[in-house]
């Protein structure tokens, strides 16, 4: 199980080990779905420019006061495809960060350093060479096996490229392989959601983050959905896909540690577990946001504007805040409850000197007795049927 380190250093007096977030804004194509900060088309030339850039950002905040004093757990290259850049820069840029940040820790399980890649954008010697780099953790967006669906959602790989790159990750010598599963697709039903199941599980991953669509404002997807033109299944079948992907995964040996999120045994996502503990992190790449102490900075989106900002030493920020400590405290409880542990009130209230019992009153007392929440071995968690409910609470809490 994860075991937070606490470095009892910088402005606060409790804060744990940092992560790292990068962002990498490129993709072949744009899928109909997506709102993620991703631009298709970029040339070669125009990624080189915007790594050699990343570099120049890492370089500035490992400078950092407050980053020096910090022990790193994790990093994550994510996106967009990371797997679009050609794997001898981003094999460089990862050796670089790695020696650039505080990462040695001694615990066995530090750093987890992840890397998303797209089944269509690596081969062999890609894979090779990102862990000889230091990737440690693979996280494959698969979406589903189902070739209808798979073009469906716009992607350009097929099921048996997900198969594929699986094993060349094996070859690769990867112990800890994550796949991210999609349902509650366009005219999916619970029969083709199960073989996407039973295939993830066949391929025996470390991990699985199984999301439902959502379908974001300013996308293809929601110009269809409003056009009345978009099959997307109702409440009762996406709830019945979640259940039944709780099933599957919990008799394969998977455990849920999160609403959308599984694992095998000391396999969960150190990363996003600094996360949903409200951690400490900092972001490289347009778009990306930093968090420590109560600031939260977020990165320029446009790439160019991004890489403008660094080449004329402004900072590449688009926006920043300071978090009261009450609004941290909010944050805290509603990102914890998201893990099926829940959130520890003895560390809220070391963290923030509030606990939620006082600082939510009648609210939370009726959640409890709706049984939604429930508060054991002083811990606050969703119940069962709270996970299904997970983002009504939320919003009642946040
Ligand atoms: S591959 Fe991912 S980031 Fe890129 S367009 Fe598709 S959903 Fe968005």
């Amino acid at each position: 199980m994860h075991k937070p380190i606490e470095n009892k250093v910088g402005p606060e007096t409790f804060e744990g080990a940092a992560s790292i977030y990068i962002h990498i804004p490129f993709c072949r194509t744009k899928c109909p779905y997506c709102s993620f900060v991703s631009y298709p088309g970029k040339n070669n030339d125009f990624i080189v420019r915007y790594m050699q850039t990343l570099v120049q950002q890492a370089e500035d905040m490992a400078a950092h006061p407050w980053t020096r004093a910090r022990q790193f757990i994790s990093l994550y290259v994510g996106g967009g495809t990371p797997s679009t850049v050609d794997s001898e820069v981003m094999a460089d840029f990862i050796e670089r960060c790695l020696a650039e940040f505080d990462f040695t820790s001694t615990e066995e399980q530090y750093p987890e350093v992840t890397m998303e890649v797209n089944p269509k954008t690596v081969n062999r010697e890609m894979l090779r060479r990102l862990k000889q780099a230091g990737v440690n953790r693979l996280s494959i967006g698969v979406q589903s096996f189902s070739d209808t669906m798979l073009r469906l959602l716009g992607r350009e790989h097929t099921a048996q490229d997900c198969f594929e790159v699986v094993g060349l990750a094996r070859d690769a010598d990867f112990k800890n392989i994550s796949l991210d599963l999609m349902y509650g697709l366009p005219g999916q039903d619970l029969a083709t959601w199960k073989n996407s199941l039973q295939a993830a599980v066949g391929l025996h991953p470390e991990h699985l983050s199984v999301y439902e669509l959502t379908i974001e404002e300013g996308t293809p997807f929601a110009e269809q959905v409003s056009l009345g033109s978009l099959d997307i299944p109702g409440e009762g079948a996406v709830l019945a896909m979640y259940e039944s992907a709780r099933e599957t995964l919990s008799e394969s040996g998977y455990t849920q540690y999160e609403i959308s999120n599984y694992a095998r045994k000391g396999f969960r996502s150190i990363h996003n577990i600094n996360y949903w503990e409200n951690g400490s992190y900092i972001g490289l790449g347009c778009g990306a946001f930093s968090c420590f102490s109560g600031v939260r900075i977020q990165n320029d989106e446009d790439p160019e504007r991004f890489m403008k900002k660094l080449m004329i030493k402004q900072k590449p920020y688009k926006d920043g805040e300071f978090l009261p400590l009450e609004a941290r405290f909010r944050e805290s409880v509603v990102m914890g409850l998201r893990m099926t542990e829940g959130v520890s009130i003895a560390r809220l209230r070391r963290r923030y000197g509030i606990t939620p019992g006082r600082y939510y009153g009648k609210t939370l007392k009726d959640l409890i007795e709706q049984g939604l929440l429930e508060e054991k071995h002083n811990m606050l968690r969703l119940t069962k049927r709270g996970m299904t409910l997970a983002n009504r609470i939320m919003a009642r809490l946040v």
